[in-house]
């Protein structure tokens, strides 16, 4: 019944005569198995538009508000969530700024208050809230459902963030680390929706990134795959927040934009970023990316110093997967394609020919809905995975209706 269902809803409407061709699966057995899905609401035919012949020729879809999911994206200073039918519509969101997220269980209390408040909003029952997939800003043990040693926040280390949020919405929940979920939203609707080998590398407050091979998500062996913000970077030696020193998000990150647009603020390079400093007594990465859009020279260095060294770990990747495209998102991807061609550049000039020829490198599509969206899509591939697909009929629907007649 799962690989029925399966093929309804990744390619529904969809008649009849297809799924059997598709499954290989008897007439009767077909019949059987849609009936007992159409009994249990998980699918429904289209809405009849004629008798007779027309009718006959009824297609199967997914019956998408069923159910619903919700996805959510923590950053380190911002909280999106999104309701998803279970066809992964958008039914309500919210986006809210987050002033602190260093101890685990205020920040948490807060993202449930908001997935209720959200629910109440839509006027939408909680019976109906069938999974929760969240991403975290840090590595996470995707298998434990726990945080894993987070660099800037430790207070969450080992907090069991999965069994937190099941026992308070009695419903499955996965968690994964931001930039994963990202990669699978880019994937599901975003830019990177024919491509099967990507990564996508989120520049914002630390630097991480998601890999992509052959449709699915690469964690690894203990899930911290793609973890590059701290890759040392040759000749560097700018001390990290992680203790050591040279690593990529300590020399490119947004914190390290910033400071360097203050020194040249203060040092009178920048006039441009010197003004912003003295109105509001701060400079943020930002700042110095719209600078650089208006022509800054210091601005513009800043980001091309930043791009040209995230280009020079990305080629490192590109050299080993050779993926078909690369996706930057995060908030230092708002600092425009000055920033985008300096990582181009990089990546070109130190990869094999072969690697880069058709390699597409853009910004990010859904830019900020990414997250959510990927952290939706994991919870529901998970409901309907053939694993976990008589779970969810068990415990999601109502109990089957006797037999028609
Ligand atoms: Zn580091």
């Amino acid at each position: 019944m799962a690989l029925i269902f399966h093929i309804i809803r990744t390619e529904g409407p969809i008649n009849r005569t297809d799924i059997v061709t598709r499954t290989g699966l008897s007439k009767s057995t077909v019949s059987l198995q849609i009936n007992r899905l159409l009994s249990r609401g998980l699918i429904r035919e289209e809405t009849p538009g004629g008798a007779g012949k027309a009718k006959r020729k009824l297609r199967l879809e997914l019956a998408a508000d069923s159910g619903c999911v919700v996805g959510v994206l923590l950053g380190i200073h911002a909280l999106t969530i999104n309701v998803f039918n279970i066809g992964m519509a958008t039914l309500v969101e919210g986006a809210w700024d987050m002033s602190s997220v260093i101890e685990p269980e205020p920040t948490n209390r807060f993202i449930m208050e908001k997935i209720e408040e959200l629910f109440l909003k839509a006027g939408i029952p909680r019976e109906k809230l069938w999974g929760i997939g969240i991403g975290f800003p840090f590595p996470v043990d995707f298998m434990k459902g726990t945080a894993d040693s987070p660099p800037n926040v430790p207070l969450w280390n080992q907090y069991p963030l999965r069994k937190v949020y099941e026992d308070h919405f009695g419903c499955p929940v996965l968690i994964d680390n931001d930039v994963n979920v990202m990669a699978l939203g880019e994937g599901f609707s975003g830019a990177a929706q024919e491509e099967k080998d990507f990564i996508f590398v989120k520049v914002g407050t630390g630097i991480g990134s998601g890999l992509i091979l052959d449709g699915k998500i690469y964690r690894g062996s203990k899930g911290c795959a793609g973890d590059i913000g701290h890759i040392g970077i040759d000749g560097e030696t700018r001390l990290c927040h992680c203790g050591n020193q040279g690593c990529l998000e300590a020399i490119a990150a947004a914190p390290a934009i910033a400071a360097r647009g203050l020194e040249a603020a203060m040092t009178g390079e920048s006039p441009l970023l010197e003004d912003i400093l003295q109105s509001r007594s701060r400079i943020t990465s930002r700042d110095v990316g719209d600078c650089a859009q208006r022509g800054d020279m210091a601005s513009i260095r800043i980001i091309q110093e930043s791009g040209r060294k995230i280009g020079s770990v990305l080629a490192k990747l590109v050299n080993f997967a050779n993926p078909g495209a690369v996706y930057i998102g995060g908030g230092v991807a708002n600092s425009g394609n000055l920033f985008l061609s300096s990582i181009r550049e990089s990546i070109v000039k130190r990869s094999p020919h072969l690697a880069t020829i058709d390699l597409s490198i853009r910004f990010s599509e859904l830019m900020a809905r990414s997250g959510p969206t990927g952290a939706g899509i994991l919870i529901v591939d998970e409901l309907f995975s053939f694993s976990r697909f008589q779970e969810t009929l068990d415990h999601r629907l109502p109990a089957e209706y006797p037999p028609a007649r």
